[in-house]
This record gives C-alpha cells, sequence and structure tokens, in this order.
C-alpha cells in the first residue's frame, strides 16, 4: 500500500469494470508506475469546478475557459433534468467526493468515491441519487450496465440507515448534454450484493487470469509489460485481412494504438533513466520558443520603431475564450452577455470552424 493511498491498496469501484473484464489487471497493474494522462488532469479540473459552482464557491460565469463553463454549465442542467425526471423536490443533505467502503463481515472490500450524493425525505421515504460526471469526450457504459455505478450505490445502500431507493445517474455534457438512469431497489441491491463480492474475490485471486480487451486494457498500468496483449495482436495480425470485418479491425487497431504509445512511452521512460535498449537511442528534438507575457513583447516591439500595430497583430492571435474574459470584467456583465455582445461587435470577424468527427464506439 503506498503511503496516502486513500484505497488502501484495495480495489475501488472506479475500477470494477476493469477487474470484471480482467480479474488478473488488479495485481499486475500494482507493478508498474502509475502514468498521468492529461485528459485526466482536465477531467479532475472539470469536476472540482462542477462542484465548487454546487456547493456556492465559485459562480459558473467566473469559469474563463469556455469548455470548462460549457461543461459546468451543461451538467448543471443534466442534474436539473434528472431531479424532474425522477420526481424530488429540494434535496435535505448532500456530499460530494466521498469514499465509502464496502464491508464483508470485519473485512473491507473495495471503496467507492462518488462525485455526488443527494437524498430527498419526503414523509417516510429516503430516496438518494448518485450522479457521475463524465466530463470528457468517450465511450460510457450506461448508468443500467454501469457496474461502477452499481458499486457506488451498493457502498452507499450498506452505509445508510434509510434508504427507500437509490437513482443512479451517468451524466455527460458532451458532445449533446445527456444522461442514463437506473433505478435500484433495496431488494435488487441486496440480490446484486454477492455478484459484486465475486468480482473483487477474483480480482484478489493471485492466478486471476488475464483476459484483454480495449475497454480494460486502455488504461491499465500494465499495458506496455502485458505478455497477453501482445500475444493477442500477434494472434489477430496473424489473421487474413480478408477474413477480418472492419469492426473486429477497427478494435484492435485502437488497442495495438494504445498498446504502441504505452509501449514507447516505456522505452523513452527507460532510456531517461539510463537503461539500455539494444539498437535504440533517444535524440534531442530541439526545443520551441514561445511567448508568454504578450504586453511585455508587444512594448519592448514597439520601442524599437520598427513594425507597426498592424505588423505586430499580424504575428500574433486573439484567444476567443480570454477576449471573453477580458470583455465580461470590463462591462462587468454574465459571461453570456459578454459573448452576445462581442459576436455583435465582431460580425465578421469571428470564425467558427467545425472540428472533424471522432471514431468512437457506438452505444
Ligand atoms: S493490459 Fe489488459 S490484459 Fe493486461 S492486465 Fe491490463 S487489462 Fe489485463
Amino acid at each position: 500500500m503506498g503511503s496516502g493511498d486513500e484505497r488502501e491498496g484495495l480495489p475501488s469501484a472506479s475500477g470494477i469494470e476493469t477487474i470484471k473484464l480482467c480479474p488478473g489487471s488488479f495485481n499486475y497493474k500494482k507493478l508498474f508506475p502509475r502514468v498521468e494522462s492529461g485528459d485526466a488532469n482536465e477531467g479532475t479540473i472539470r469536476h472540482d469546478l462542477i462542484e465548487q459552482v454546487i456547493v456556492g464557491d465559485l459562480a459558473i460565469d467566473d469559469i474563463t475557459d469556455q469548455q470548462q463553463h460549457e461543461c459546468t454549465s451543461r451538467a448543471l442542467m443534466i442534474l436539473k433534468k434528472i431531479e424532474k425526471e425522477i420526481g424530488v423536490g429540494t434535496f435535505d443533505t448532500q456530499w460530494l467526493e466521498k469514499r465509502v467502503w464496502l464491508n464483508h463481515g470485519e473485512d473491507k472490500l473495495y471503496s467507492a468515491k462518488y462525485d455526488l450524493l443527494r437524498c430527498y425525505r419526503t414523509g417516510d421515504s429516503y430516496v438518494h441519487l448518485l450522479v457521475d460526471w463524465k466530463t470528457l469526450y468517450g465511450d460510457h457504459t450506461p448508468a443500467q450496465n454501469n457496474i461502477q455505478l452499481l458499486a457506488q450505490a451498493m457502498a452507499v445502500y450498506r452505509n445508510s440507515s434509510e434508504v427507500s431507493k437509490i437513482y443512479c445517474a451517468l451524466a455527460e455534457p458532451f458532445p449533446t448534454p445527456t444522461y442514463s438512469l437506473v433505478e435500484y431497489s433495496p431488494d435488487r441491491l441486496d440480490e446484486l450484493e454477492s455478484m459484486l463480492r465475486e468480482v473483487v474475490g477474483k480480482a484478489n485471486d493471485p492466478d486471476a487470469p488475464r483476459q484483454p480487451g480495449l475497454k480494460q486494457c486502455k488504461y491499465c498500468d500494465g499495458l506496455a509489460y502485458c505478455p497477453e496483449v501482445k500475444e493477442e495482436i500477434e494472434k489477430a495480425s496473424a489473421v487474413k485481412a480478408e477474413e477480418t470485418d472492419l469492426a473486429t479491425a477497427l478494435e484492435l487497431a485502437v488497442l495495438a494504438d494504445k498498446w504502441a504509445t504505452a509501449v514507447k512511452s516505456r522505452a523513452r521512460g527507460s532510456l531517461n533513466d539510463g537503461g539500455e535498449i539494444e539498437g535504440w537511442k533517444l535524440r534531442s528534438s530541439g526545443s520551441v520558443k514561445s511567448i508568454k507575457d504578450a504586453d511585455a513583447c508587444a512594448k519592448a516591439i514597439m520601442e524599437t520603431n520598427q513594425l507597426d500595430w498592424t505588423e505586430l497583430l499580424s504575428a500574433s492571435s486573439i484567444s476567443w475564450s480570454k477576449l471573453i474574459k477580458a470583455w465580461q470584467t470590463k462591462r462587468q456583465i454574465s459571461r453570456k452577455e459578454a459573448i452576445e455582445e462581442l459576436l455583435k461587435v465582431l460580425d465578421g470577424v469571428v470564425h467558427e470552424t467545425p472540428k472533424s468527427p471522432s471514431l468512437i464506439k457506438a452505444k
């Protein structure tokens, strides 16, 4: 167990789908260093912003980044829609980012950290709503089949004295705001507990098999080392191309792509640490210069009297989100109003370019 590991080296709800699909991954990935991705950090920032707005520590219009602002406002809109669908009014209590444990007798089985839990009490009825924000684009399992949400609901159920029902919602602000919802009664949760216990039990077995697949391998810390993944790719590439349909080939291509990235990153890390890989070395790719302080840059250039403002601006780009923030601050208006005003002022100057569609798995 690493110091400061709030999971205490035990499985967690967020990884339960992975260990269900590949029971051997729980023990295997502990052998390898954690690779932090940029996307995960952006996801954490977006979760924090939603949380701060929900508890009233931050005004939504103070979020300067356009995507983060959009994400938060869509998340709150989705939350209202969910509450309307399940027919609840004002909540009595809410908890955010809290970790709870599911125990079996004296033993801790797994922990679950939920994004948001609200409890609504009407007479003798205690309705709970668990919300999981999926703040980045991606392939997310709908609430009805989502074992992570079930694991969270189970831990909440076992740690609450009064539960009439628990709704679990998966809220996805992007690409279009949407959510999926599932309802668990106490009876249903009683029935499902043994299945969760079995998943965790198999994962703890030192001989648990490793079973490759895109969903489970994608974020596995052992991906760059895993012999089963390499075998899977080799086996599939030995099949004649005409005997493989495009959907199967695509699944393998994405897995192979992730694997290749993980292997290259492992190799770079090893060479950087002074390791040796026969026939390979690191070559410097040079450096990139950038200007962080536009104000200081403009002053310095204008003092030379070499370029005029038009020439200087032809070498600059203006950030749409920073311009909105500057306008909003100066005019003391909401972000929405700032955008409306700027679009009028800059009529014909602001261009909107659609991004190319990304290839994702259909649900
Ligand atoms: S890389 Fe895939 S198959 Fe290997 S341990 Fe991880 S999840 Fe399992």
